[in-house]
């Protein structure tokens, strides 16, 4: 990758520069560097393909990347996140397995919904009729897909990076605002979250699914922890820096007690609300 491709990245979190701070070296593999920030702690790729780069090869559909430690990664990790059905199943709290629709089907206000990184649109598809869909996705290929879908419901898709499509929607337009698989991708969290605070209605609700770096996984299988993308995974969260560039955002956190962040599963759920 040249120099001109790539975009040096301060802190999403506190904005410390960490030009100065050793790379992570045990989680950053080739010309990826991980850095842990010397300010906040905040883990985050430092230098990342710049947008037209990521748009044009990178999208969001996954598959670029020839993972080729995919299959070794399920298998590892199998047992424990079964052990953390396990204990969800077993609580009677929670749902098996969550999905977005339903969530927003239980939290949302009838309204317009917006997918951010929406992709071709599967999850505004299952949305209950009572919602209108939009979606802003970065790929105008896969938005096309999304597209056709939603315009029969009167929604719309923004092709935009999604920091800066959340800011073109009216103030407090959106009923809620799913972020599920997104926000470790997105350069610029910061801006993302501070945009859906801007785009929910006051009592609408963000609904965000991201990996937990926190995890045991993480800690158990270390470099060979499925949460690793690089580069297409930007920000590593815990569910402290999670709670905490939330707080900064202008947001409050409704929903995230120990069971939408079992330090078994590999990924946590948060709801949060207009501050
Ligand atoms: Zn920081």
């Amino acid at each position: 990758m040249n120099a001109q491709s790539v975009v040096h990245r301060v802190c999403p979190l506190c904005r410390q520069d960490n030009r100065a701070t050793p790379v992570f070296s045990a989680y950053s593999p080739g010309e990826w560097d991980l850095k842990c920030c010397a300010g906040c702690g905040f883990v985050y790729l430092e230098s990342i393909p710049d947008y037209s780069a990521t748009a044009d090869t990178l999208a969001w559909d996954h598959t670029f990347i020839a993972w080729h430690e995919a299959r070794d990664k399920a298998a590892a990790q199998q047992m424990l996140s079964k052990m953390g059905r396990g204990i969800r199943h077993g609580t009677h709290l929670v749902r098996k397995r969550r999905r977005m629709d339903q969530m927003i089907a239980e939290l949302a206000a009838p309204g317009p919904v917006l997918d951010v990184g929406c992709g071709k649109g599967s999850q505004l598809a299952r949305l209950p009729a009572q919602y209108i869909p939009y979606g802003i996705e970065i790929s105008a290929g896969q938005a096309k897909f999304a597209q056709d879908l939603v315009a029969q419901r009167g929604g719309a898709i923004m092709v935009q990076p999604g920091a800066t499509g959340l800011r073109q929607f009216p103030a407090g337009f959106f009923t809620g605002i799913m972020m599920r698989s997104y926000l470790e991708h997105e350069s610029q969290p910061r801006e993302a979250l501070e945009g859906a605070a801007h785009a929910l209605a006051p009592d609408g609700v963000l609904i965000i699914k991201v990996p937990n770096y926190g995890s045991v996984n993480r800690r158990v299988f270390g470099r060979r922890w499925c949460g690793f993308r690089f580069p297409d995974h930007m920000n590593y969260f815990t569910p402290d820096t999670l709670v905490r560039l939330c707080a900064e955002c202008g947001l409050a956190v409704r929903s995230f007690s120990w069971l939408d962040r079992l330090p078994t599963s590999d990924n946590m759920w948060l709801v949060a609300g207009r501050a």
